[in-house]
């Protein structure tokens, strides 16, 4: 794929569009089958003394699992379990930060996040709200964050959404769905094991995995490309390629799609995402539909924008034995569909990187009312 384009990097939301993103990269990382037994041997030096306990965030789909008992906790260590079933929220941040707060007279040594995408933010967000006044609703936007957040790990149970080396932590608020980006808000360690997405149910793994694959297409193919998101979004493409269009063995496709992930992750770091991502989050701002799902429903009519994209979309799902739902949007009332359809067209960067600062005269309400009718 060529560049089309020769852009400055715009970060989203800043006002001078010809500023360069000074980008923060996670600055340790373990990747390895079985890696996971080496999580007490990183965190040790990181304890400030036994009373400063390391708080483990963990997906609630691990307790009275393998993986739980395997979990470094020692002196006054704290595991929560938290469901992953709805996308984290601002008031679940200040809870858990009260929580720790109150159980505890000494700020904690660090916070380690196990488990998907929300767990992931979630840790994220909690590290920076323990050295950060306020609630974590004051945060969302862009660079709001002024003190350094606490130490915080982590560690993905399943792979696809880039949340591993991403400079944002995506929560729904009480106005918006917007994520805290800073770059405090970056992992300081990750651990990358792959064996720890053995459990992952086919058609979540699917799903997820969609998010990187989407990520890829939109990166690639937006205005704000350059060669440092091509560069992580070719590879990224690729792995994805193998693992969901391949013959690769099991261990293999566990491998590739962590570093899919990952490269994925790397690449609208320093670009943005699109159409997809715009309509999804309108979908999930509404109706709750989580992230991976809620960009499978949207990517699939989106073939006016996306097209070879869309054409390998339906190979892999063909692939998979991949069924969508369907009528999600069916009885949705016009307020519905208005509130949708403003979430979407406010993604304002979305839309300018996959179709340019003209995207107004391509993208009308009744088009995005068409797309969501169909879901
Ligand atoms: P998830 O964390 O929501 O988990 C999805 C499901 O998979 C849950 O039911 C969970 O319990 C289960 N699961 C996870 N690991 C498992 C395992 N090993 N075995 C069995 N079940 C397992 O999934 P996700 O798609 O990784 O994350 C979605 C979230 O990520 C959304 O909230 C989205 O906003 C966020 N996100 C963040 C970024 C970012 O850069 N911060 C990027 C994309 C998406
Ligand atoms: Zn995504």
């Amino acid at each position: 794929m060529e560049i089309k384009k020769e852009v400055k990097v715009k970060d989203a939301g800043r006002n001078n569009p010809l500023e360069y993103k000074n980008f923060p990269m996670v600055p340790r990382v373990v990747f390895g089958k079985g890696s996971f037994v080496q999580l007490g041997e990183i965190l040790m030096p990181k304890r400030k003394h036994s009373e400063a306990p390391f708080i483990f965030l963990v997906d609630d789909v691990f307790e009275n699992q393998e993986l739980a008992a395997k979990i470094p906790c020692i002196f006054s260590d704290k595991i929560i379990f938290i469901s992953a079933e709805e996308e984290p929220k601002t008031h679940q941040v200040d809870a858990i930060v009260d929580l720790i707060r109150s159980e505890f007279a000494e700020e904690p040594s660090g916070i380690v996040g196990i488990g998907g995408g929300t767990l992931l933010d979630l840790s994220k967000a909690v590290a920076i709200l323990l050295n950060n006044k306020g609630g974590a609703a004051d945060y969302q936007g862009w660079d709001l964050v002024t003190q350094p957040s606490l130490y915080h790990v982590g560690v993905p149970t399943i792979s696809g959404t880039g949340a591993e080396v991403s400079r944002t932590t995506v929560l729904l608020g009480p106005e918006r769905k917007l994520g805290i980006n800073s770059d405090f808000t970056t992992f300081d360690q990750v651990l990358l094991d792959p064996d720890l997405t053995i459990g992952v149910p086919k058609d979540q793994w699917f799903y997820t995995g969609m998010d990187c694959y989407i990520h890829c297409v939109e990166s690639l193919t937006g205005t704000y490309l350059n060669a440092f998101s091509q560069s992580y979004g070719e590879k990224s493409l690729d792995l994805c390629k193998e693992v969901f269009l391949g013959d690769l063995n099991d261990e293999e496709a566990r491998d590739k799609l962590m570093m899919a992930s990952w490269h994925g992750g790397m690449s609208i770091a320093y670009s943005q995402v699109g159409v997809a991502h715009a309509l999804s989050y309108g979908l999930s701002y509404l109706l709750g539909i989580k992230h991976g799902i809620g960009n499978c429903l949207v990517f699939q009519y989106l073939e006016e924008f996306y097209p070879e994209g869309v054409v390998l979309f339906y190979k892999m799902m063909e692939k998979h034995n991949i069924v969508l739902p369907k009528g999600i949007c069916k009885d949705l009332s016009e307020e519905e569909f208005n509130t949708m359809i403003r979430v979407a067209m406010g993604m304002v960067p979305l839309w300018e990187n996959a179709l340019g600062e003209n995207w107004r005269d391509v993208i009308t309400e009744e088009k995005l009312r068409s797309i969501y009718q169909k879901i």
